[in-house]
């Protein structure tokens, strides 16, 4: 992780919020080629989850709701994490993470280990709950009339915005809408680089289906292995994913499934998604609170009903560390060692590299540049060695390094090499969109 979080900070991909006061814990900003990164995931999602099906439609809703959907969702009563003080370090920590936490003043120590060492468990205070909703305030007013929240998921404003949704896109029972924008969670411990910060993004989907048992169970398992297969197509290594069902007793009394998707980071197999059949629980407490009906007119059957749910869950920003774990990689290229992010070229934040082989080819090189950055996202390189420029390339993932010699004069011809093989073949010019395009399919 170290090593990652040194790259992701030297190379534009990720840097610590408000760094020049200190930092602030638990927020983060995307550099240059982190933007193109994130991009590229959340792009990739809406394609397959959205762009492509017949029966998905997106929205983008505001990030402050009105407050009684935080009522009616149980957010304000109960979107709460344990929480214990250590007297001696003043420290904060979730009390179910003890064993895994460091302590303030010896990190080489978990929090439960400092404890037991020192005074044993009185060193620890009460365990309380804590609410993760940031709170805010709308108009003038600084009083309780007029508290807000900050959204702590995205998936509320869709069963707020159900029947609107449903209505102007026409679509029938089953089907899903989908939104992909930012949560806020005041962590009592954020960790892990970008695994659990307290600003991050969320993609998401709710699946409106008939309420009716073997219907909703039929399109959870439908869900679940469908998102599984998701990850292999964004390049993810299938041995370090894993699927992991929840016990009854980790369900919330109205779900009658879940599954979380968890890849194996350094720090242990964590959740990436979860997978939920959320019954129709949450459209039916929104129908209470607010005094509307949400419920579904069946056209086909003549049945009225409110809709049950499967749920798609996925943070943006935990999906981007699991690409950058995954495609980490050290090996040795023409006997020097190199870094290189073997990226899935369909995500990476460069597709190709332009090098003229001196800077008197600079003139059709950058023709050439200019021609592709139309379609792909490139970047001209005209600094070092051409093996020095390379190496700059492999390590932020750029699948594709294009030189132009003085043979290309002639022959219409540039080098293309491969980051992974180290490979090269001569491709023509007037080839190169099309030879990329095919790649990057
Ligand atoms: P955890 O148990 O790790 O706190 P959760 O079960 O509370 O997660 P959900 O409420 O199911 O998480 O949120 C759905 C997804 O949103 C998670 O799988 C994760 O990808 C992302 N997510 C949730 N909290 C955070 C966070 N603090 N930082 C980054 N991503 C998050």
């Amino acid at each position: 992780m170290e090593k990652l979080v040194s790259l992701a900070k030297r190379r534009g991909f990720i840097f610590q919020s408000s760094e020049i006061y200190g930092g602030i814990n638990g927020f983060w900003d995307y550099g240059p080629l982190g933007v193109e990164l994130r991009n590229n995931i959340k792009n990739f999602w809406w394609n397959h989850m959205v762009r492509l099906r017949d029966n998905v439609i997106g929205i983008d809703t505001s990030i402050i709701c009105h407050p009684k959907t935080w009522v009616a969702s149980g957010h304000v009563d109960c979107f709460s994490d344990p929480m214990v003080d250590c007297k001696t370090c003043k420290g904060r920590f979730r009390a179910d993470h003890l064993g895994s936490l460091p302590c303030g003043q010896k990190p080489s120590l978990t929090v439960e280990q400092c404890a037991q060492q020192k005074k044993g468990p009185g060193e620890l205070t009460e365990v309380r709950q804590f609410n993760l909703m940031f709170e805010t305030y709308i108009g003038a007013l600084r009083d309780e009339s007029a508290k807000a929240y900050l959204r702590p998921e995205t998936c509320q404003s869709i069963f707020t915005q159900f029947k609107n949704v449903q209505i102007v896109s026409r679509q029938k029972v089953p089907f899903g809408i989908a939104q992909i924008g930012k949560s806020f969670r005041n962590e009592i411990t954020p960790r892990n680089f970008i695994f659990r910060s307290r600003e991050f993004e969320q993609m998401e989907m709710e699946f409106f289906t008939k309420p009716d048992e073997a219907e909703a169970q039929k399109w959870y398992e439908y869900w679940v292995e469908e998102r599984f297969q998701w990850f292999f197509k964004l390049g993810i290594k299938p041995d370090k994913l894993r699927k992991r069902e929840h016990a009854k007793d980790e369900l919330a009394h109205y779900a009658k499934g879940c599954v979380d998707v968890e890849y194996e980071f350094p720090f242990g197999f964590s959740e990436l998604e979860g997978i939920a059949n959320r019954s129709n629980y949450d459209l039916t407490q929104h129908m209470k609170a607010s005094g509307k009906d949400l419920s579904y007119f069946d056209d086909a059957t003549k049945e009225k009903y409110v809709p049950a749910v499967i749920e798609s869950s996925l943070g943006v920003d935990r999906t981007l560390l699991t690409v950058l774990v995954d495609a980490y990689d050290e090996d040795v290229a023409d006997g020097e060692e190199r870094i290189v992010m073997r990226f899935s070229p369909k995500i990476a934040p460069f597709k190709a590299a332009i090098f003229p082989l001196s800077r008197k080819l600079a003139e059709p090189a950058t023709k050439l540049e200019h021609d592709l950055r139309q379609e792909f996202n490139t970047d001209f390189d005209d600094v070092g060695s051409i093996g020095k420029r390379y190496r700059r390339h492999d390590e932020v993932g750029t699948p594709f390094c294009i030189t132009y010699d003085f043979d290309s004069e002639n022959d219409h011809q540039v080098t293309i090499r491969h980051r992974d093989s180290m490979q090269q073949e001569r491709v023509s010019i007037d080839k190169v969109k099309d030879y990329l395009r095919e790649k990057l399919k």
